[in-house]
């Protein structure tokens, strides 16, 4: 055991100089803005933190609750430190939050309050404002290749462009907006305020629909001596669909879907892969497309051919057998009908052979 020693300031038994409650007295425990800002913006309610805007959601008093704690200094020394912070308002713009500190320091309690004025500015966002100036960097022109894509294709089109526009923003893009969307011949332009997001569009509806991406971009002018320019990204639709049911080579196909500029398809027949080219693709005729398919039942069968009731005639029908179908008699079958011939199709690729919906 050293020898006793005294507190200078006090006079109590201290070990090391000044003692835990003089030390603690002349240490700043609990340090934060007298004031602080928050910006929120009044047409979307997103706020600025850090001088970067982000997306609403918050109201203002959690606002102002993370700017405070994100402010807070505890000095080091203060053990388990715990801080709590209120919100009141004190009028529109007003507000006052309050810190309160408690921990230990050495071996005496430490406990410490401050009060925080906080004012809530309102100010237009960067994406508003650029939304109401009839800002745009790209458009993303959505075509068939062969005249107009269906409407339910730019219909649904639409509704992808949407759902990525949210993804986009949720990440980040705060120029991720659909400035407009257009109905122009053989198609539709989406006009939307990021290039990103403009790209992110084009690969979600090719992923969907297949077809081809082609990019380009032009000079618009000059903004504050940079260059500015609009890329326009084409995406052209293929004219088959995946589930069409297809005339090619002389022979039944069904469209799987796409891979790059080849359409991969199965022959009706013996359930064989094959690649079409573009020209081929263009050239098909269409039957028509699973979606629509009927159903029939299987009356009677062998290894070529089935027989199935119309259900429309309700007459017994036969047709070729797909070398891939295993149903018998009793079991349902998807076909589709093809002059007076009814094709029947092979079971739905990863399904089994009647699946009711
Ligand atoms: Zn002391
Ligand atoms: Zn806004």
């Amino acid at each position: 055991m050293t020898k006793e020693s005294l507190c200078p300031q006090c006079g109590e038994p201290s070990p090391l100089g000044l003692c835990d409650r003089c030390r603690r007295e002349r240490s700043t425990l609990l340090a934060v803005a007298d004031h602080l800002e928050v910006t929120v913006c009044p047409v979307c309610g997103s706020h600025r933190v850090q001088g970067r805007w982000r997306d609403p959601g918050a109201p203002v008093e959690e606002l102002i609750y993370e700017a405070v704690a994100s402010e807070v200094s505890v000095h080091r020394e203060v053990e388990d430190p715990k801080v709590e912070i209120s919100i009141s308002k004190l009028n529109a713009t007003q507000y006052l939050a309050s810190v309160r500190l408690s921990g230990t320091f050495g071996e005496v309690g430490a406990s410490e309050e401050r009060t925080v004025k906080a004012t809530a500015l309102r100010s237009t966002c960067d994406r508003c404002s650029r939304m109401a100036g009839n800002y745009y960097e790209a458009t993303v022109q959505v075509r068939g290749s062969a005249g107009a894509p269906g409407s339910a294709e730019l219909e649904e089109s639409r509704k992808i462009a949407e759902s990525v526009t949210d993804n986009c923003l949720e990440r980040g893009d705060r120029l991720s907006f659909i400035q407009e969307t257009k109905a122009v011949k053989g198609g539709v332009d989406l006009v939307v305020g990021s290039t990103q997001q403009g790209r992110a569009i084009a690969r979600a509806i090719r992923e969907r629909f297949g077809g081809s991406i082609q990019e380009s971009f032009k000079l618009a002018g000059t903004k504050d001596g940079k260059s500015v320019y609009r890329t326009s990204i084409l995406v052209r639709l293929p004219r088959l669909k995946a589930g069409d049911l297809i005339r090619a080579r002389g022979a039944f196909l069904e469209v799987r879907g796409f891979e790059g500029r080849r359409t991969a398809c199965r022959s009706l027949r013996d359930g064989s892969t094959a690649y079409l080219s573009e020209e081929e693709a263009e050239d098909a005729a269409v039957v028509g497309n699973r979606s629509s398919a009927e159903r029939a039942l299987v009356v009677a069968e062998d290894r070529d051919v089935v027989e199935v009731l119309d259900p429309v005639s309700f007459r017994t029908v036969s047709a070729s057998r797909p070398a891939s179908l295993e149903a018998g008699a009793g079991d349902e079958v998807e076909f589709l009908r093809f002059g007076g011939d009814l094709l029947i199709l092979p079971p739905r690729e990863g399904g089994g052979v009647g699946r009711r919906s």
